[in-house]
């Protein structure tokens, strides 16, 4: 099996929150399955080197995209979005020159051959990020995550794991939650990107 690496942003204030359990599940499933390779710091410093204007902990970040096979975002929706700290790892790490050049993105973007997943939880429930729900079909909301950042980087992008509402959820229903995300990882890598351009949203 060929090894792959997978980066987890991880934005949630509370471990014991189901954003944690999430990224529990995911750190088990994939390590699993997955044993890093063996890290090769000639090779990285001279990565670094190469961005030595960026600051330290941002060139760490970087570093951990560009081994990355896989980043699985993982976040609570805030404000129909993510929170203001992912959003601020974005606006630092994702920087010109790294994730895109123009005319380096979208398909051409620096990222490409990388895969993205958002995976997070929502206070509303499923109902009301339908088409006639008062929210709006959730689409709407991922399409400035995962076309105006994912994909203009460069990243292929698979379909979003969304759990819905698990604060009003029974404790069976949050369990299922972890259990079928849990699943689906086992199966990762033999997913299909989703169509995330103008002709696959608004078709
Ligand atoms: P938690 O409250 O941590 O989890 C729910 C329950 O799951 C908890 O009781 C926890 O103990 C339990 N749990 C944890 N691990 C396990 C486990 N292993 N097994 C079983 N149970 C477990 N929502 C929207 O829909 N749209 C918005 O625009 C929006 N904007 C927001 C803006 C802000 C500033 C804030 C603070 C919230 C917003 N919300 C919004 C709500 C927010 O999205 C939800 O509160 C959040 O997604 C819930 O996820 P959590 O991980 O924090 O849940
Ligand atoms: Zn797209």
């Amino acid at each position: 099996m060929t090894e792959r690496k997978v980066l987890i942003v991880y934005a949630h204030q509370e471990p014991k929150s189901l954003n944690g359990s999430l990224k529990t599940i995911a750190v088990e499933e994939l390590s699993e399955l997955y044993h890093p390779e063996q890290f090769n710091y000639g090779v990285e410093a001279w990565e670094a080197c190469k961005n030595g204007s960026l600051s330290e902990d941002l060139i760490k970040e970087q570093r951990k995209v560009k081994e990355a096979d896989l980043v699985i975002f993982q976040f609570p929706l805030y404000w129909f979005s993510m929170p203001a700290i992912m959003k601020g790892w974005m606006d630092r790490v994702l920087v010109q020159g790294f994730a895109h050049d123009f005319p380096q993105c979208y398909d051409s973007g620096l990222l490409k051959n990388k895969l993205a997943l958002l995976s997070f939880t929502t206070g509303g429930g499923k109902e009301m990020y339908s088409d006639e729900g008062v929210s709006g079909d959730i689409r709407y909301l991922l399409w400035p995550m995962q076309h105006g950042i994912m994909h203009f980087c460069g990243f292929s992008v698979l379909a979003p794991q969304i759990c819905f509402a698990p604060e009003y959820a029974t404790e069976e229903e949050r369990v299922q939650m972890l259990v079928s995300w849990g699943e689906r990882l086992k199966t990762i890598w033999e997913e299909k990107p989703i169509n995330c351009a103008v002709d696959g949203y608004f078709k």
